[in-house]
């Protein structure tokens, strides 16, 4: 079984039983980088980046970003930087992950609630009908900002599989259903990826899920090229690590 192999068929096992069922992961430490927004010239670079590590990657996009009346989100997400849906189906069609971030990346959770669950369903919609093999009962919705309300969570939780939010205090206690993640930025996190991720391994064990963004100049919190490649390179020598880069 190829590494390529092994990591679809732990993904499915996964989607099927969440992480208590999966007969395939022996390791101890599962660690997942999840790139948020849809940065088009990242998403491609990191695409060849995993694939040159015969590893998968996890994009989360913008369900509206390549829309012509999106608007810009802060300083870091330009309509200008952002793919569309050929973008998200050739990279999904090469074996990434591709997930719904949200319809138009606002803070859901300041929101009116019935205008958040709107927001929520007309991103799942869109990628019902865009994103080809997309299917709910498999998604994981990651919410913009990792800003979420109990209210909001089960709503999505009632469409979907999982949900992606901000950080909770049970370090990699993470379950598939409600995935916590830890992020930083707005300057570059090479260094704090490191130290999340050695600090990770000296654990004793569990899921790691760090949300990143794009690539160099692109986006909140980047990441340099030469550092996710020499990373990559680093990690799948790891024995006790799970190569379980997806979700
Ligand atoms: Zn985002």
């Amino acid at each position: 079984m190829n590494r390529r192999t092994f990591i679809k068929s732990t993904s499915i096992s996964g989607i099927s039983f969440g992480f208590g069922g999966l007969s395939t992961v022996t390791k101890s430490h599962i660690l997942t980088l999840s790139f948020d927004d849809g940065f088009k010239k990242s998403f491609y670079k990191i695409a060849d980046i995993y694939e040159g590590h015969g590893l998968s990657a996890c994009f989360n996009v913008i369900a509206s970003g390549h829309f012509s009346d999106f608007k810009q989100v802060d300083d870091w997400i330009l309509p200008e930087l952002l793919g569309d849906f050929d973008d998200w189906n050739k990279l999904k069609s090469r074996g990434h992950e591709v997930m719904p971030h949200s319809w138009q990346h606002l803070n859901l959770a300041k929101q009116p609630l019935e205008k958040a669950k709107d927001l929520i369903t007309t991103c799942l919609t869109y990628f019902e009908d865009n994103l080809v093999g997309y299917k709910h009962e498999e998604a994981v919705f990651n919410f913009p900002f990792n800003s979420s309300t109990p209210e909001l969570e089960s709503y999505v939780l009632s469409k979907v599989m999982a949900l992606r939010s901000r950080e909770t205090p049970h370090e990699y206690k993470n379950n598939i259903f409600r995935q916590s993640c830890k992020t930083n930025g707005p300057k570059n996190i090479d260094d704090w990826v490191d130290r999340q991720i050695n600090t990770f391994l000296k654990s004793d064990g569990g899921w790691l899920i760090l949300n990143t963004h794009g690539l160099d100049d692109e986006g909140w919190g980047p990441l340099s090229t030469t550092y996710l490649n020499k990373l990559l390179k680093r990690l799948i020598k790891i024995d006790k690590l799970e190569r379980y880069l997806l979700h």
